[in-house]
């Protein structure tokens, strides 16, 4: 053995060493030794050795100084991936995110790298082509494909085989024979690209300073927010689409954040209306292989507009120039499992890191962006009138006090009636109800007995199509039982409260000759389903529509004039500090279903409280009054956006376990008077899959860091233990 040379490379100060990020559940980075001959940058995509197994990970630091002592135990980076690096931008949202969210940073990470799991070289496809004579024996399936393949061009196997009806045993039986011949099929030839001036519209004077805005907002290329705040159906999709088409002009990559991926469907025709091709999908039901497809365009420049939901923030864009916030006030922008982030103000986060301009769109803003546009932070781009002189819809209130249903009916006699004369006219009306399935609650008529779930602390609601009673938190479902478990009485269950099946059944029988269709989140097998749903409804061949906020977003249903919302109230009392927000979103995008394209919308909200504000905005139409009024709450009790909030949510599979570790933090919460720490007090959802959930409450002065003062707070607590575990949540969106 050679001793000598041995030693002198591991000693050898020459060897280079880099510090790489790992996309999985951990902050820190680890160091491994280049071997010679490689090349690495910081943002490299690299494979690394990580205990037993090889790991993706990315190059974070190029010059690393490890401890010396540790030099003898690094291993070497095993392989340098051929895939663009993650540019400087991308990592220091990663920093700032994971930074900001308490989020280790590979788990950030994790989410720039979802490409799917096999990134090998596309699958080659096989082709046939007819070369020789027919063989001897020839069957009708033989002589099918024979056919099909007559014109002697190369064919894809399995479409051949499809097109002839026949298995691809036949085509394998004439490939023996001679009779065609395989040869690989070419690439795919990739989509055309998105052209910015394929189908634009005229735009009305209204519009026009607002597209000019937009236009120029593109064409800067530096850091700007704009709030484009216009009524349902002003055409902000159409004027933000000229921002666009003005990145795509200047070779730079646009990004749509979507909040529902089921509303795409009708977007992605509207964008190949406008731009001519369909843009690039992001969203959890990408196939791997589309997946692996996307990420590559998109991370080569060669995906130029991106519409996707709130992953789609963290894909290595490699010339990212606008990102657009559809629907920015909508919730589902906050993620709430893994990394806790909210993908509108992160959107805002990557632009100001990028440089570039971002555009947030709504009919109903945020508060916290309605605060930043009055105070000049954000530039407000209004629209406020609808396009094609169509009104906004009216809107009036049915008091359930005076004028109730008939009993075990939800429907007002008043409400029935405008639905009949909508029918009458051919055209459309929605039911909203923001519950899905047929009953919220079940009980016992002989003994009470009410049905929950055994391992929540929620009822079963009763969901009527799948004919069983169904836990909203956990999942756990049961057949609907004929005998009462409690006390045995038969057949004595009564539903109590309405859903969206239990609506249906009720329109239904009003008006028996009524095409009805049900649109719920669990009725939906796939976005195809959907997707087609929806078509059915904008083609109008469903008279009375019954739906969850699932209808409430987006869509353009051209025969729909009336909306009603049966219980108008719902949102409102659930102790959650939006509770007036998101009713008043909420039932402004449903009403806005209304009346966009001929005829007048009218809007009646069936409501216990015809005096609360939201109720009294929505009826005179006045938009202001109820930012006035929030803001002013808002300010008075220092909650968002004039303070900032964090929950810390605590669980254990027993209750004390959780109380007392909620009451250890909370002793060990550093003393600080611009910060107050709540609780623990019991979660309004208070076991869920068996855990018994507490919450923390963390209140401060709005320029405070909020972040800063949790990481130094839990650096002091002990580490949850057993089955205890720890939820940080910033800026929480949900507070149950
Ligand atoms: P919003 O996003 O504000 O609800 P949309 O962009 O969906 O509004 O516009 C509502 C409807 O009006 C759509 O059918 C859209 O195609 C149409 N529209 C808006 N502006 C124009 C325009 N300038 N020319 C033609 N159609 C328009
Ligand atoms: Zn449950």
């Amino acid at each position: 053995m050679d001793h000598t040379s041995r030693s002198s490379t591991a000693s050898a100060n020459a060897t280079r060493m880099v510090d790489v990020l790992v996309p999985v559940a951990l902050d820190q980075t680890y160091s491994y030794k280049v071997p010679r001959g490689m090349e690495l940058k910081a943002g490299d995509l690299v494979g690394v050795p990580l205990g037993p197994r090889e790991v993706l990970a990315v190059v974070w630091a190029e010059n690393a100084n490890p401890d010396p002592r540790l030099h003898n135990r690094l291993k070497e980076v095993s392989e340098k991936l051929d895939l663009q690096p993650l540019k400087p931008e991308l990592r220091s949202v990663v920093d700032w995110v994971a930074n900001y969210t308490l989020s280790p940073r590979g788990m950030v990470l994790r989410m720039c790298l979802r490409m799917g799991e096999n990134l090998g070289p596309e699958r080659v496809r096989p082709g046939v082509r007819l070369i020789g004579d027919p063989p001897r024996r020839l069957t009708p399936a033989r002589q099918r494909v024979i056919a099909v393949l007559s014109d002697r061009l190369l064919h894809g196997k399995s479409e051949a085989a499809k097109e002839a009806g026949v298995s691809a045993g036949v085509i394998d039986g004439l490939v023996d024979e001679g009779t065609l011949t395989v040869e690989p099929m070419p690439p795919p030839p990739p989509p055309p690209a998105p052209d910015p001036d394929f189908g634009r519209p005229d735009f009305t004077p209204l519009q026009r300073t607002a597209v000019d805005t937009m236009r120029a907002l593109a064409a800067n290329g530096t850091f700007h927010v704009a709030l484009l705040d216009g009524v349902t159906g002003s055409g902000k999709t159409e004027v933000y689409f000229e921002a666009v088409a003005e990145a795509i002009r200047r070779g730079r990559q646009s990004l749509i954040l979507m909040p529902e991926i089921a509303l795409t469907g009708q977007f992605l025709d509207r964008f190949a209306q406008r731009f001519g091709v369909r843009p690039i999908e992001w969203h959890s039901e990408l196939t791997p292989r589309t997946r692996a497809r996307n990420w590559a365009a998109i991370s080569e420049g060669s995906a130029p507009v991106v519409v996707g939901a709130r992953s789609a923030l963290f894909l290595p864009y490699a010339n990212l120039g606008l990102i657009v916030v559809d629907e920015e006030h909508d919730q589902a922008y906050k993620q709430d499992e893994g990394v806790h982030y909210h993908a509108r103000d992160m959107a805002v986060v990557r632009a100001h890191i990028a440089k570039i301009p971002i555009v947030l769109a709504s009919a109903t803003p945020s508060v916290e962006s309605e605060v930043n546009a009055r105070k000049n932070r954000y530039q407000r781009i209004a629209l406020p009138s609808r396009f094609g002189g169509q009104h906004m819809p009216h809107i009036e209130a049915i008091d359930m006090r005076r004028e109730p249903p008939a009993r075990g009916r939800f429907i007002s006699p008043r409400l029935a009636g405008e639905i009949r004369t909508a029918i009458e006219r051919r055209e459309q009306a929605l039911l909203f109800l923001n519950r899905r399935g047929y009953a919220p609650l079940t009980l016992c008529r002989a003994c009470g007995h009410r049905f929950a779930c055994t391992i929540c602390d929620a009822w079963l609601v009763d969901h009527r199509f799948r004919q069983r009673l169904v836990c909203h938190h956990c999942g756990f479902s049961m057949p609907r039982p004929h005998v009462c478990p409690n006390c045995s009485a038969e057949e004595s269950l009564v539903a109590v409260g309405p859903g969206v099946e239990r609506l249906q059944e009720e329109a239904a029988a009003l008006f028996p000759e009524a095409r009805t269709m049900v649109l719920s989140s669990d009725l939906i097998t796939s976005i195809e389903t959907m997707r087609s749903e929806l078509a059915e409804i904008a083609e109008g061949r469903v008279d009375i529509i019954i739906g969850t906020q699932l209808v409430a977003k987006g869509h353009n249903f051209p025969r729909l004039n009336l909306v009603g919302v049966v219980d108008a109230d719902l949102g409102l009392s659930n102790g959650d500090p939006r509770a007036a927000e998101r009713t008043w979103q909420l039932l402004n995008q449903v009403i806005g279903r209304a009346g966009r394209e001929q005829g007048r919308g009218v809007g009646y909200l069936q409501t216990h409280q015809p005096d609360h504000p939201v109720m009294k905005a929505l009826i005179a139409c006045d938009r202001e009054a109820f930012y006035d009024s929030e803001i002013d709450l808002r300010e008075r009790t220092l909650y968002p956006p004039f303070g900032r909030l964090a929950s810390l949510i605590i669980s254990a599979g027993d209750r004390p376990s959780a109380e007392g570790f909620g009451r250890r933090l909370v002793a060990l919460a550093p003393r600080d008077e611009r910060v107050v720490v709540l609780g623990p007090a019991e979660a309004p959802l208070a076991v869920i899959k068996g855990r018994y959930r507490f919450r923390i409450l963390v209140k401060s002065a709005r320029g405070f860091d909020l972040s800063d003062y949790l990481r130094n707070w839990l650096a002091v607590c002990p580490k949850p233990k057993g089955n205890q575990k720890l939820e940080v949540d910033v800026d929480p969106q949900s507070f149950l």
